[in-house]
């Protein structure tokens, strides 16, 4: 088969394959470093509740400290080969001890969201592990949020919705990130353990600007018929943030307010109150 395309686009073929895997390796051996050197750090982007402009919480997003890959190239790979469990754990781990920190320091963050992906589950002891950290550093599971996608559904449906069912018995809450991107479905909200409902930036960018407005405003209803409180994801203009305000949308997260910060910034910006007057 690779005959009949002629000798030089298997050469062209086979240069190109050898560069993508050249790349992957690099990045594999990058990622696997970062996890015994240390070199994973987390930054922050508050979240904005749009009736009181206070900050709610805070996503935390994982980086690499001396790369600048971004995670869309670099969670696939994780997830790829399972190194997404253990840096999963860290991330965890390390949002513990960093509330434990700030709560000490009389720093109120409230709630830190944690993106958890659907190759997680296979870490069986995941909650038994965040149930322990948070005990040893006398945290309250109120303070954490867990992001999933709907994607985690697809194949393991009945284990998905036993572990979330699981997280909110411990008290801790569930957001559906991403929403209006793949397979989303409104049918699914209606078994899903869920609390909070992420719409994505493409969604939101989508809708408000082709004025297709009445479709966001009745999703937003929905959520709010299914008990689910509404975010809206990559929000970087004043105009996108009055008219979701206005669609009732609880929460905003984006540019507009801020980007995602490094944690010694935390402490600075956590007590802002983005009034009217004061937006940037
Ligand atoms: P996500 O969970 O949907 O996170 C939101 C993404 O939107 C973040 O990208 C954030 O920096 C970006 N964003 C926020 N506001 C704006 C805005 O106003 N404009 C624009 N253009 N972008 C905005 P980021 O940090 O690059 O992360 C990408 C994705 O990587 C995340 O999407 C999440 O799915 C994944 N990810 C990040 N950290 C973790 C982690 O610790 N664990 C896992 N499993 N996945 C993670
Ligand atoms: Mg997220
Ligand atoms: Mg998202
Ligand atoms: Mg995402």
């Amino acid at each position: 088969k690779v005959k009949a395309l002629g000798k030089n686009s298997y050469m062209f073929f086979k240069k190109e394959m050898t560069e993508k895997l050249k790349k992957h390796i690099e990045i594999e051996r990058i990622l696997r470093e970062a996890i015994t050197e240390n070199g994973f750090k987390l930054l922050y982007q508050p979240q904005v509740c749009t009736y009181t402009g206070k900050i709610v919480g805070f996503e935390a997003l994982l980086r690499l400290k001396n790369h600048s890959i971004s995670p869309a190239v670099f969670i696939p790979t994780l997830e790829e080969n399972g190194m997404i469990i253990e840096v999963g754990r860290w991330v965890t781990k390390e949002i513990i001890n960093q509330i434990a920190l700030w709560r000490n320091n009389g720093v109120d963050v409230k709630s830190i969201a944690i993106n958890f992906s659907a190759k997680q589950l296979d870490d069986s002891n995941y909650i038994t592990f965040l149930e322990n950290e948070l005990k040893k550093k006398n945290v309250e599971s109120k303070y954490i949020e867990i992001e999933i996608t709907e994607s985690i559904f697809l194949d393991k449906k009945e284990e998905t919705i036993t572990f979330l069912n699981k997280l909110r018995r411990l008290g801790i809450k569930i957001a559906l990130d991403d929403f209006g991107t793949g397979y989303s479905s409104l049918s699914y909200l209606t078994f899903l353990p869920v609390d909070k409902m992420k719409l994505d930036k493409s969604l939101c960018d989508k809708f408000l600007e082709m004025e297709n407005i009445a479709i966001m405003d009745n999703i937003i209803s929905l959520a709010h018929s299914l008990n689910l409180e509404v975010l809206a994801e990559g929000i970087e203009d004043i105009e996108q943030y009055n008219r979701l305000k206005v669609g009732g949308c609880n929460y905003i997260q984006g540019y507009l307010f801020s980007k995602p910060v490094e944690v010694t910034e935390v402490e600075k910006i956590y007590n802002t109150v983005y009034l009217e007057k004061k937006l940037p």
